[in-house]
Formats: C-alpha cells, sequence, structure tokens
C-alpha cells in the first residue's frame, strides 16, 4: 500500500487494498498464507505528518509446534502509523510497516490449541485423536 501524498486532501482518504503474503514476505517454515491479505487505512494529513489508521486482516496457516499439525487462526489487528513528512517525500509506502506488525504476532511456537497434547514420543501418534498403547506398556 503506497500513498501519494499530495492525493490527500484535507479531509482526510480513506483506501481499501488486498495486497499478497508474497509481497511482504511473510512466510516462515511455521508460518504461511493462502489468501491475500485485507487492508484498510483511514489516513489523515496534518501539515507534516500523515497519521494512518489501518486494520489488517487475513488468516494465517501455522503448524502447530507440538502436534505438527496444521491449524489457522484470523489475523485481525488495528494499528496507528505516523510518518513525519519531508517536503523532498512524494509518496509513503506502508509495506515495510505493515510487515513488522505482522511478524510482532508471529507465536515462536505454535500451539494448534493451548491444550495440545502433542505427539507420543514413542509411537509419534497424535495424542489430541485419542490415546495410544504406549502409556500402558
Ligand atoms: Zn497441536
Ligand atoms: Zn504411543
Amino acid at each position: 500500500m503506497k500513498i501519494i501524498i499530495n492525493q490527500v486532501p484535507a479531509e482526510g482518504l480513506y483506501l481499501e487494498e488486498e495486497i499478497e503474503s508474497t509481497q511482504l514476505d511473510l512466510a516462515t517454515a511455521l508460518i504461511n498464507f493462502r489468501s491475500p491479505l485485507k487492508l484498510a487505512a483511514r489516513i489523515n494529513r496534518i501539515t507534516n505528518a500523515l497519521t494512518i489508521d489501518l486494520n489488517i486482516n487475513g488468516v494465517i496457516f501455522a503448524d502447530c509446534s507440538r502436534c505438527l499439525r496444521e491449524f489457522e487462526w484470523g489475523l485481525n489487528k488495528n494499528v496507528r502509523l505516523s510518518y513525519s513528512l519531508d517536503s523532498s517525500d512524494v509518496f509513503i509506502d506502508l509495506k515495510p510497516s505493515i510487515r513488522e506488525e505482522i511478524i510482532l504476532d508471529y507465536p515462536i511456537k505454535p500451539l494448534c490449541s493451548l491444550n495440545c497434547k502433542g505427539l507420543c514420543v514413542k509411537c509419534g501418534k497424535n495424542k489430541n485423536e485419542g490415546g495410544c498403547h504406549c502409556a500402558l506398556t
């Protein structure tokens, strides 16, 4: 999302845009995206500054660090970004800030649920799907 500074009217501007996660380089070994992220921005300009109230919405897929099964969670984040403007600035590119805001919320160890029981260390069965018999022997 790019904002061309002289196109922001005095009363502000509302922009919506979809952005591919690949454009933001968001995938990691554990986290990926299958649909574009939705951005909605309310932009206000005050002399030498831009204030942007941004909503980031999307679906994140991650591999559970305990049971390895993939799960998804909804990303819905509101952030306020501020930029001070230089007279030479023609546009502001929000991409780096958007990327940072999303990655800040990545869990270090993604879990499909707080109660995830993980895999049996002996037979590898997913213990969320019922018990195995290893504990009995
Ligand atoms: Zn799990
Ligand atoms: Zn087992």
